[in-house]
């Protein structure tokens, strides 16, 4: 037995990542290891030891973006938002090949 998706690694919805997620634990990481492997229990902790990494550094990072987005601190939040918009695109790239696993 084995968890995919959202009941192994639950996360808050800041970057849209809950069935990418468990897409990727399924249809990808999972039947990568059962195709490799004729063992299945073999096959479900190469699975585990693959995806708990990855999976959790997303939730980590969605959990950091919806604490910075809930600020109540109106100062907090012009400064917040000051900030967003002078990092520019260039950081929504970083973020995005940060979500991929893409080296920059
Ligand atoms: C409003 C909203 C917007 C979202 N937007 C995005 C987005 O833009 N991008 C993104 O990647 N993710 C998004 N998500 C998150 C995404 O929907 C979830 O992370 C994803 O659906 C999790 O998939 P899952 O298969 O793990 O779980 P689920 O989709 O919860 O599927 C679990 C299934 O198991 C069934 N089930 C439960 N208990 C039992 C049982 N005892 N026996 C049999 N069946 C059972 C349930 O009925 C359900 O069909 C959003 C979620 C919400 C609510």
């Amino acid at each position: 037995m084995t968890l995919v998706g959202y009941r192994c690694a639950p996360m808050t919805p800041n970057m849209g990542q809950g069935a990418c997620q468990a897409i990727e634990d399924a249809a990808v990481a999972l039947a990568d290891c059962l195709a490799q492997r004729d063992d299945t229990a073999a096959a479900l902790l190469c699975y585990e030891l693959h995806r708990s990494q990855r999976a959790n550094l997303i939730v980590r990072q969605s959990w950091r973006i919806g604490r910075v987005a809930q600020w109540q601190n109106p100062a907090l939040c012009a400064v917040r938002d000051a900030a967003v918009r002078a990092l520019g695109p260039g950081a929504q790239l970083r973020q995005l090949r940060f979500t991929l696993g893409v080296e920059a």
